[in-house]
């Protein structure tokens, strides 16, 4: 099978994303090869179909998010094959291969079949990042640097990075169970003093308790630290998938019950606040 991944920026993101898709689905061993093409999108779009008439694939890859859904579906429509849009991963045993991605936020995974070639798949997101083993040959696209006559104006909007979250290798995560503003900067506090990186849930980021920066879940970072200390946070779908790459959860909740305890390697039921101090106490 010939399969393109499509890199359309500098950051290693992209490249590590398709890659997990590409190990997940087990294709190592398929004619994989890079195309490189930066610009604006629309003439991105024209310089992949120019190359796909050049060197036709089977399966063409796009990194997650707008753009990558955007050149997924708008190419698969120009080339007549199928489009399918945050997938997980492929399986391609039958002469239909059959994509998972996630459906109702996060709730659900599902299955779907596709038909017509090329199959234009943008990826999940995922927490990998080192790109340093990928051996694909690479090509890069003629991108024009002219907008088409029709663009009147480009806005470039500024990526929110989270670094410091992404690589840390121990975080604390807070959910609304922290309660207020000031047990959020105390929880700050400790993380700091055990080294750790400081996490939040979404209630947490839209009670203004802390940044936006530091949301995690689906709609935020997606970390794989070594040891993540999940504190005050129920454990739905839309923030799990953003910690389930983590070696180890340690979950604190003071409901016996928390959702969070299904999925945690260890449950601490009990106040967060307390515990955490505790915990800060035994580093000192
Ligand atoms: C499309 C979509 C995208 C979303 N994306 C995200 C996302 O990226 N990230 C995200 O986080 N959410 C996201 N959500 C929201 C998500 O569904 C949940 O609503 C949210 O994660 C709940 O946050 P929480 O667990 O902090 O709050 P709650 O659900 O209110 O849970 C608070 C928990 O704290 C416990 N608690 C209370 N007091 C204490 C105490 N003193 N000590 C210990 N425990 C205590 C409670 O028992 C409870 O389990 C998304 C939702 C949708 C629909």
């Amino acid at each position: 099978m010939k399969i393109a991944l499509v890199v359309t920026e500098q950051n290693p993101r992209q490249l590590a994303e398709m890659t997990t898709f590409v190990d997940l689905s087990e294709l190592e061993s398929e004619a994989c090869e890079i195309w490189r093409a930066s610009g604006i999108t629309e003439n991105i779009l024209m310089a992949l179909e120019t190359r796909y008439r050049e060197a036709p694939q089977d399966m063409l890859l796009f990194a997650s998010g707008i753009q990558g859904n955007e050149l997924a579906t708008r190419l698969a429509t120009r080339l007549k094959g199928e489009a399918c849009c945050g997938v997980i991963k492929g399986e391609f045993g039958t002469p239909q291969p059959q994509f998972t991605r996630p459906v109702y936020g996060n709730a659900l995974v599902g299955t779907f079949s596709a038909r017509g070639k090329p199959w234009c798949v943008s990826v999940a997101r995922s927490s990998r990042s080192d790109v340093s083993s990928v051996t694909f040959p690479q090509v890069v696209l003629p991108v024009s640097a002219q907008p088409p006559a029709w663009l009147v104006a480009v806005k470039r909007l500024e990526e929110i990075p989270h670094p410091a979250l992404n690589q840390a290798r121990f975080v604390v995560v807070a959910g609304q169970g922290v309660a207020s503003l000031q047990n959020m900067e105390r929880v700050k506090e400790l993380a700091r003093q055990i080294g750790a990186e400081t996490g939040a849930s979404r209630q947490v980021v839209m009670n203004a308790w802390c940044e936006m920066e530091s949301l995690i879940g689906m709609s935020g970072a997606l970390i794989a630290p070594e040891v993540c200390i999940v504190a005050g946070v129920s454990g739905a779908s839309a923030f799990n998938v953003g910690i389930r790459d983590s070696h180890l959860v340690i979950a604190i909740n003071n409901d016996p019950d928390a959702t969070i305890f299904n999925t945690a390697d260890v449950i601490v039921v009990d106040e967060m606040m307390p515990v955490l101090e505790a915990l800060a106490e035994c580093f000192r």
